[in-house]
């Protein structure tokens, strides 16, 4: 029975796309059998995984639609192959936006994904979801199908007042919608130690939180964002940057921790 996560948090640009793919080439160096998800019709999972979204044949948007399986699907890039990092990739691309509307009058339609997702969950080990910057049907599928919801965040200011909004929609989603969901952590990313205002924060977050902060810190790394230009996560791009190593190291958490919050 495959493991099944979203990274989600309603902000944009706080390094859910770059927690998704590293964590996904992290799990599959260490042997596990991993796919990914994208719920983001921008498809920047699927890019910075060495999959075109323009030249895509089948997307997550076939499935939500019922006009295919995940197995026909998903794909495993080459390069990931090669790199001793395979993992699969369940792509998305603008196509994907439409999904919203065009399920709006379907049954079931927020547990598209969970329904799909069953099919294959002998098959894998980690399903990891790519979630959008938004509690939209998509990321309502996303968190119907999950069982476990990993947040990334920077240590800034307004980081705990948003960590509010998102455990409410957990709750919430637990409450209604799917009784499996919970919490497994917080995951501190693009973190510089320097800047006193991040520790801060980051104690704060200890203290709220205690054991749901994640041990493993992802610093902020240039390498990391560099990756997805080469379409690659940076832990294939560049195994030795501290950044990839952070990540490597986060992998490992998530074997140990698994579902335990
Ligand atoms: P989201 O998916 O939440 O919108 P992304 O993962 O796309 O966020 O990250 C936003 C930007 O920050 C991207 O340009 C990404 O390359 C960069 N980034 C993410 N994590 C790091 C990091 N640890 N160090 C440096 N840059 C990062
Ligand atoms: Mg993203």
């Amino acid at each position: 029975m495959a493991q099944i996560f979203c990274i989600a948090n309603q902000k944009g640009g706080v390094g859910k796309t770059t927690t998704t793919v590293n964590l996904a080439a992290g799990l599959a160096k260490i042997g596990q059998r991993v796919l990914l998800v994208d719920l983001d019709p921008q498809g920047n999972a699927t890019m910075g995984s060495g999959v075109d979204k323009r030249a895509m044949e089948l997307s997550v948007y076939d499935v939500l639609l019922e006009s295919a399986t995940v197995a026909e699907a998903a794909v495993i890039p080459e390069k990931l192959k090669e790199a001793g990092a395979p993992y699969a990739v369940l792509g998305a691309n603008r196509e994907l936006a439409g999904a919203e509307v065009e399920l709006v009058a379907e049954e079931r339609r927020e547990r598209r994904l969970k329904d799909a997702l069953a099919q294959v969950s002998s098959e894998y080990d980690f399903v990891l979801i790519d979630c959008p910057p938004s509690l939209s049907m998509l990321t309502l599928n996303g968190l119907c199908a999950a069982q476990g919801v990993v947040v990334p965040m920077q240590c800034e200011y307004f980081a705990l007042e948003g960590l509010a909004d998102l455990t409410n929609t957990i709750k919430q989603v637990h409450a209604n919608l799917n009784r499996d969901l919970r919490l497994i952590g917080l995951l501190r990313v693009m973190f510089d130690p320097r800047i006193t205002l991040q520790q801060q924060v980051s104690d704060q977050l200890k203290s709220h939180y205690g054991s749901k902060v994640f041990d493993t810190v992802i610093p902020r790394n240039v390498r990391l964002a560099e990756a997805p230009s080469y379409g690659l996560p940076g832990l294939v791009f560049d195994p030795s940057a501290k950044g990839s190593q952070a990540f490597l190291a986060f992998a490992k958490e998530m074997v140990a921790r698994g579902l335990q919050g």
